[in-house]
Order: structure tokens, then sequence, then C-alpha cells
């Protein structure tokens, strides 16, 4: 692969070292050695990336797979990823593209990616598969040209970025979904090898100081993550910084990667913290990765009229011209329906 001039990094003369700055990992790098994601790679004393314009995959989803439920619902989303990534999650089910080091590559200008929209019919193209964080600048290019010809860009991110890279890397972006893996700064030390207050810090700033459209997955592993007093810690913190209107997918786990010895989640554990999040006033709770068609179906919050009904990817707006509010009792239901977003 070809490497090409990266943004967010440093040289510092006294020690020879170019310290990456896309994440708070700050690699501090020696000559010819690369970052921990593997995609960004010291050249003398300067920082290039092999992540701009190459792509390991790429497909039309349905855009409840990335899971987005309040965002153009039952619409096609053309989606890519690269290789490598900024963590190294134990559990992870896209391993075959983070952990790769050889992958067969296809390289792309923004400009294509708008045509390869058009031509599949979608209005969205996510930057997904492995982390986006990691060849920020071509996912930020081609973002801004997306969003001029009105595409939207998404992505789907564990939001383990530096202040610095998500203030430009945000701005033409339009909805995220951000992987919140876990409540405790020990879970993301050791099997994520990253860190929850980095990734706190990224959604509270997401919430705060852009318009971007947010929803959060938690997948839920059986012994890892899983105690009552874990997950009601985190759900009064996104109540205090997000708002319990915030969109959550919770996701059953099955043994991947280095977790094959784990379990996977019982769905009966899953509606368990379904039925706590709702006792506890969150409207927008969803099920992911098991059949029930109940727990994905978004019903009005008010007067329960069924809205968009899902069954696994399988979507259908029940409403007819639904544009945000529900038909029966015009209660807002927030997200973005095609026009602007709705509060949240
Ligand atoms: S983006 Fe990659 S090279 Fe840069 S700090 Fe993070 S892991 Fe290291």
């Amino acid at each position: 692969m070809q490497s090409s001039a990266a943004k967010w990094w440093n040289y510092q003369e006294a020690w020879d070292r170019v310290v990456c700055t896309l994440c708070p990992k700050e690699c501090k790098l020696r000559e010819g050695q690369r970052g921990f994601c593997y995609l960004r790679l010291r050249e003398g004393k300067e920082l290039r990336t092999e992540g701009y314009g190459t792509t390991s995959g790429i497909a039309v989803d349905p855009i409840e797979k990335k899971p987005l439920n309040h965002f153009l619902p039952n619409t096609k989303i053309l989606s890519l990823g690269n290789m490598g990534c900024n963590l190294a999650c134990k559990f992870c089910q896209n391993w075959s593209i983070s952990k790769a080091k050889e992958t067969p590559v296809r390289q792309l200008s923004s400009m294509d990616l708008v045509q390869l929209a058009r031509h599949y019919d979608c209005q969205s193209v996510a930057f997904t598969y492995n982390d986006p964080v990691i060849w920020a600048e071509f996912v930020m290019d081609s973002s801004w040209k997306l969003a001029e010809n009105g595409i939207h860009p998404v992505l789907v991110t564990a939001g383990y970025i530096s202040k610095e890279a998500r203030t430009e890397l945000f701005q033409p972006i339009k909805a995220i979904n951000f992987d919140l893996k876990a409540f405790t700064e020990d879970f993301y030390f050791k099997l994520t090898n990253s860190s929850l207050k980095d990734v706190l810090d990224t959604l509270v700033y997401t919430r705060e100081q852009t318009e971007i459209w947010m929803e959060l997955t938690h997948l839920v592993i059986p012994g890892a993550n899983d105690s009552d007093k874990e997950y009601l810690a985190m759900l009064d913190w996104i109540d205090k910084y997000l708002g319990k209107e915030t969109v959550l997918h919770l996701t059953a786990f099955h043994p991947d990667w280095k977790m094959k010895d784990v379990p996977a989640t019982k769905h009966s554990d899953l509606i368990k913290k379904y039925d706590q999040a709702k006792e506890r006033g969150y409207p927008w709770v969803y099920l992911g990765n098991v059949f029930d068609p109940k727990r994905q179906t978004t019903h009005c919050s008010n007067c329960k009229s069924t809205i968009i009904e899902r069954n696994w990817h399988k979507t259908s707006i029940s409403q007819e011209r639904f544009q945000g509010t529900c038909a029966k009792c015009n209660t807002v239901i927030p997200g973005y329906y095609g026009s602007a977003i709705s509060a949240c």
C-alpha cells in the first residue's frame, strides 16, 4: 500500500520521536515504526498513513444494521471499512479486518463514494467495520465531499479519539453510533486497551458541542460488563450527561476472537436490562443480535402506537408519511427523518 501525509502529529527533536496525536494513545514512534493501529507509520521525521482511500470491504446495508434506528429508518447505507484498529478488543466481532496486516484493498476517491452511494440509492455512507478514527484523513475529506453532494456521512466508532482530531473530523458528520463497551476503566484497560474517560469525554462533546445525531450501542458480555451495579451506573451517567431520550441499543455477545470461552448473552438477560432502562424512563431502548420484534420496534413514547416495525433488520414504517411526529398524538419522536434533526 502507498502511504500519504498524515495529519495530527508532532516531532519531538529532543528524544527523536514522532508523536501521533490522532487518538489518546499518542504513539511515540521511532524511525520506521508503526503505530498501535497499524495504519500509521513513521517515515523520516514525518507521520504517514496507509489509510487514505484504501478500503478492505464495501457493502450496502440496511441502516438498522449499524445500528441506527432514529436516523433515516428503512433506508440503505453504503458501508465501508479499512483495516487495523486503535483498540484491541478481546471480543472483537470484526477481528479479521481489525487485526489484518495484509488484506485485499481497493483504492477509492471521495467522488467514487458519492457515485457509489447514488448508484445504490443510498442517502448515507457509513465508515464502519473497523474504527474510522484511524483513517480520519480520508474519512474527513470524503465526508465533506459526500455532504456537499447531499449524502449524509455516518461514523460507527468507539469514540476513542483526541480532542484535537474530533473537532475537525466530526464537522461534516451527520450521525454517529458510539459503541459504549462497558462502564469501568478496568474493563476498558484490560479488554480493549483504551480508556473509558476519553470515550465519555467524546460522548459529552458530541452531545453538547455538535448537532450530530447520536445513538449508543452497548454489547452485553456475560461476566465481563453485565453486573447490575455497572449497568445502572451507566444509565445514571447517560441520564445526567446525554439525557434519557438517548437511543440505546443493547446487543447480545457471541463468542469470538479471544473470548471464545465466554457464553453468548442470554436473551432473558438482555430483556432484564431492557426493562431496567424502561423502568428508569428511557423511551428509546432496543435489543440487537436476537429475534425480538417487540423490543426492536419503535412505539410512540406517549400513546404507544406502533411507528416503525422491526424484525431483526427488516423494517417497515407503520405510519404513512412519518416525518418525526406520531400521527395519532403528535408527540415528537427524536431523530432525523429527512428534514431536520428533532430534539433529543
Ligand atoms: S491513531 Fe494509531 S498511531 Fe495514532 S495514536 Fe492512535 S493507535 Fe497510535
